[in-house]
């Protein structure tokens, strides 16, 4: 179908003919009608397909151009396609920051089989050492969660090619609404659903989009016999959040770099982290991500982790909570997750919502204030 990403989406699995719902029902069934040989049924038991999914799933290849597979989780679809791609011996060459439960994952995996290796990919040259090694994958991450890096995706394509190693890219911080990896050279991108793509803290899923068949063809099968499905009421959710993600995003964005600059003229605030304000990497992060920059950002508090604590403790507005990407304001310090190796004892990472923008910077001057002297001794 022709048209904006924003038109295809909201087309995309719908039906014209009379009498069809012009809202996608939710299929809950786990056995289907079925005899004889199976090859000429469309389905026959649950874990295989699912018409909810495949609205879902419409509706995900449609933003990219693409095809694109659901799964229970992020981390669902992260394990299928690490198996997918491992080959014996063969390496996955992973961003040293970015999400840490992708290189838990992969850690877990080792012993297995599937080998991993973790570099910056803002230092090419790393990445082009690690990439001569076997490769079995580039997997790479911008802007990262929860550091906001932004790493140069046709850049890291071309070392890919050069390795004849595919690019996967988790896009879950920008959506693709904000960035197309595929079409910046990519074989993959990598969602986790949970976050701003649904954009309503009410689920988890996570998906995998594609235009290489082989792959996707690999990929089903560690899923339909691995059996990391969606539920069809998350994957129904979903698909409903989905179509309101072009309208969520490019608000959410606005507001955070408005949020991005006013923390960064604060004097409680050491350091901001949000690939709009970030110098270094502005011109790439402008270039891939032309519609804004996100919903998440990061920022140092000026002090210790008690200091950090109390300021998120002191919030009225922004609930004190993990994960980002929803209607509502969110915040955490990070680095109270113990696998958080990247993130620095006074790290807040903070989503953006859709209140308004007065509001929270409001909230957050008096939370950045009302804690100055209230910092507790542990
Ligand atoms: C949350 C997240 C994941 C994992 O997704 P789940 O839905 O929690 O399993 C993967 N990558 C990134 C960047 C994430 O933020």
């Amino acid at each position: 179908m022709a048209g904006d990403p924003s038109t295809r989406l909201v087309h995309a699995a719908r039906s014209r003919e009379t009498g069809a719902p012009s809202a996608p029902p939710i299929v809950t069934a786990s056995v289907y009608v079925s005899a004889g040989d199976l090859g000429e049924v469309g389905y026959a038991y649950g874990r295989d397909g699912n018409a909810t999914w495949e609205t879902l799933e419409a509706a995900l290849g449609a933003l990219e151009d693409a095809s694109a597979l659901a799964f229970a989780s992020g981390q669902a679809a992260t394990l299928a396609l690490l198996l997918a791609l491992a080959e014996e011996g063969r390496r996955i060459v992973l961003p040293s920051d970015g999400y840490y439960g992708t290189r838990k994952l992969a850690a877990m995996l080792e012993t297995l089989g599937p080998r991993h290796v973790a570099v910056d990919h803002q230092d090419l040259d790393a990445v082009r050492g690690a990439l001569a090694e076997r490769p079995a994958a580039l997997w790479t991450e911008t802007p990262t969660n929860p550091l906001l890096r932004v790493m140069d995706l046709e850049r890291l394509a071309g070392l890919a090619a050069e390795a004849e190693a595919p690019l996967v890219v988790d896009n879950t911080t920008a959506t693709a609404v904000l960035q197309q990896p595929l079409a910046r050279g990519a074989a993959v991108s990598l969602y986790s659903l949970t976050k701003a793509s649904s954009g309503h803290a009410d689920l988890l899923l996570g998906a995998v989009v594609s235009r290489d068949a082989g792959l996707l063809a690999r990929v089903r099968a560690w899923r339909t016999n691995g059996g990391g499905i969606p539920g069809p009421f998350e994957a129904w959710l979903a698909h409903r959040g989905l179509q309101t993600l072009p309208l969520r995003v490019t608000r959410q964005s606005e507001t955070a770099l408005a949020v991005a600059r006013h923390l960064a003229g604060h004097p409680a605030v050491a350091r901001v982290y949000y690939p709009g304000l970030e110098e270094a990497t502005l011109e790439t992060a402008r270039k891939q991500m032309p519609h804004g920059f996100g919903p998440l950002l990061s920022f140092e508090v000026a002090g210790d982790a008690a200091r950090a604590q109390a300021v998120v403790e002191a919030s009225r507005l922004i609930a004190p909570a993990t994960s980002f990407g929803g209607v509502e304001s969110t915040w955490e310090r990070r680095a109270r997750w113990a696998s958080e190796t990247v993130a620095s004892p006074t790290l807040v990472r903070l989503s953006i919502g859709l209140e308004a923008v007065e509001d929270l910077v409001a909230d957050l001057d008096q939370a950045l204030s009302a804690s100055s002297g209230s910092a507790r001794a542990s």
